[in-house]
């Protein structure tokens, strides 16, 4: 009996291992499927830009990862130490090892503040914040609700991180709760990018930054950040951004066993071909999600339409088959931005995000790059989806397929 051995049971780890399991059914294929991760708490983690605004509680964005694979997946639990790619081999910290013949790569990545001087100091949780992880969305919260007045910095490090329009909607979302609690004069705002805009497809980076310069969010861009020095970010350049209030997005890494084991790069995301998702130096083994180095979105919805053309390569791979559907960089991103309102963006590696109408049953169509009430209920509506459809790998009547537009100017991950 094969065995697929999927490291996460995180957003892409959960949707591969169920969707797999579906395939090989159809095709009276009976596998063994493993899921491994650290813990059995499986975080919605779009919900936590709501947390900074009091909207959710840690709490309430997380459920057993065992509820959420299908009957036939099995879950270990336990930190993966490195992958022994040439005997077939996971081993864990508890000296456990794991065997396969074929390894998912789904484990991730993290902000990581300890990578830049001067951030993880005695300012960390003070003065600079962060709502990438429960414990930091909390605390910040709880540093907003004492907020008066003064100049707040919301600072992205450097790119690709996970969800790259979270530090727009939080700006969006700050800047509108602040106006309600009449705090927005007394307030600067100011978002500092190591890009050359808001986002970096063009469209969506001009539409983007003209939103932030309606709201008097003044814009810093080419910031790359040396160090935070006191109550400064300094650039490598040595321009300096002063706050009261930083709220930063860390670089975002891998996990360190990637790196462990030979299978990253330098950000410790595992290369892949971009569209069978197969590690470039590793026959068989794969990765999913925010793991992988492909140049698209690293967000849920792209995990989703990964796992839709996985399953079938997998089958094909093991087959001797040409794995022949292609995953082409759908991606598609909700924007809060405030006022009850949010944009759609959808794009793919050749594909830009541009103004249209996105097809969506039941609520849809939504209008693309524009701020409506209905992409704001849609992205409400995505927590539920999330839980009872998406997770289960059940398929959706969405397109997986990018949309056909020009191509992108820009071959950067976004
Ligand atoms: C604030 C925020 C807002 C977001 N908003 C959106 C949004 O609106 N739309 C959207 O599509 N996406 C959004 N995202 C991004 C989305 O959540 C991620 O892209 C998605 O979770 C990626 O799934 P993944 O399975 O690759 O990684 P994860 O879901 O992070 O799962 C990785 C798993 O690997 C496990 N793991 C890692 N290392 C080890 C180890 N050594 N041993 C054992 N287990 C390990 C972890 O415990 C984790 O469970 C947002 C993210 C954030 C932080």
């Amino acid at each position: 009996m094969k065995h697929l051995l999927i490291l996460g049971g995180g957003t892409a780890g959960t949707m591969v291992a169920n969707r797999v399991l579906h395939r090989l059914r159809v095709e009276r294929d009976f596998w063994r499927v493993t899921v491994v991760d650290r813990d059995d708490r499986h975080l919605y983690q779009p919900g936590l830009l709501t947390v900074p605004f009091g909207a959710a509680t840690p709490e309430q964005l997380v459920r057993s990862r065992r509820r959420y694979l299908e009957p036939g997946v099995e879950l270990v639990l336990g930190e993966v130490e490195g992958v022994d790619t040439a005997r077939g081999r996971v081993h864990l910290e508890d000296g456990r090892v794991l065997p396969y013949d074929y390894l998912v790569v789904a484990s991730g990545t993290s902000p990581r503040p300890d990578q830049t001087p001067g951030m993880a100091g005695d300012q960390w949780r003070r003065r600079v914040h962060e709502f990438y992880t429960p414990d930091g969305a909390v605390a910040l919260h709880r540093r907003l609700e004492r907020w008066l007045g003064g100049r707040i910095v919301v600072h992205v490090t450097e790119m690709p991180i996970k969800c790259p329009v979270a530090p727009l909607e939080f700006t969006f979302l700050l800047d509108d709760a602040l106006r309600r609690r009449g705090l927005r004069a007394g307030t600067e705002l100011t978002y500092v990018t190591p890009l050359d805009g808001a986002f970096t497809r063009p469209v969506a980076r001009d539409r983007l930054g003209g939103m932030l310069e309606a709201r008097g969010v003044q814009v810093r861009t080419d910031f790359l950040v040396d160090r935070v020095d006191d109550r400064r970010l300094v650039s490598v350049d040595d321009r300096e951004v002063p706050f009261d209030l930083l709220v930063t997005v860390p670089v975002n890494l891998g996990a360190d066993f990637v790196a462990r084991s030979g299978l990253g790069d330098e950000l410790q995301d595992v290369p892949v071909d971009p569209g069978t998702l197969m590690s470039r130096a590793h026959p068989g083994v794969f990765a999913v999600g925010d793991a992988t180095d492909v140049p698209t979105s690293k967000a849920g919805s792209v995990a989703h339409f990964e796992a839709d053309v996985f399953a079938d390569n997998l089958v094909s791979y093991d087959r001797g088959r040409p794995m022949t559907r292609l995953y082409d960089g759908h991606a598609n991103c909700f924007v809060e931005s405030g006022r009850g309102r949010a944009l759609l963006l959808d794009f793919g590696y050749d594909a830009e995000p541009l103004p249209g109408r996105y097809p969506l049953p039941v609520i849809g169509p939504l209008s693309l790059l524009a701020e409506t009430r209905a992409n704001h209920w849609a992205k409400a509506a995505t927590q539920r989806l999330y839980w009872n459809v998406l997770l289960h790998g059940r398929p959706v009547p969405i397109p997986s397929r990018a949309p056909r537009r020009e191509p992108a100017a820009t071959g950067a991950a976004v």
